[in-house]
């Protein structure tokens, strides 16, 4: 098997943290897996390098490299709306399993509380949720909620 299809990066050497080039917001690392799961249309000749993902609602940038030759990833790139980047609703809480912050007002105004995390969760346990893989952002435990 060749090089070209392993997923993870070379991290040993890469911060855990680094600043979005474009807002300077503090950006954690994220999985190549989880980039290359998650953008529409991967450009050729992908270097292996650590990935960072920012969060900041006012940023297009998701996705940013270590490595600054390295194609960055926006918004529109991703085949899925990410719930940190999004002000309006619906937003997604978990991707798997289609939970939107929507959802989780109806509930509460419904029922006073919200049980979609403990659903995400038992979900989660049962091995049902790529969340991990699709999210990388742990959205469920995030300031989503
Ligand atoms: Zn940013």
């Amino acid at each position: 098997m060749s090089d070209c299809c392993s997923v993870n990066a070379k991290s040993g050497s890469a911060p855990a943290v680094m600043a979005c080039p474009v807002n300077g917001a503090r950006s954690k690392q994220v999985d190549m897996l989880t980039v290359k799961s998650l953008v529409r249309k991967l450009p050729l000749g992908m270097p292996n390098t650590q990935y960072y993902f920012c969060d900041a609602s006012d940023c297009e940038v998701v996705y940013f490299a270590l490595d600054a030759e390295a194609p960055r990833f926006r918004r529109e790139d991703l085949v899925v709306r990410v719930g940190a980047k999004e002000m309006a609703d619906p937003i997604p809480i978990c991707y798997c399993f289609g939970f939107t912050r929507q959802d989780v007002w109806d509930e509460i105004q419904s029922t006073g509380k919200s049980t979609v995390g403990e659903r995400v969760t038992v979900e989660v346990k049962a091995g049902n949720c790529a969340c991990e893989v699709k999210n990388g952002l742990r959205v469920v435990q995030g300031k989503t909620f």
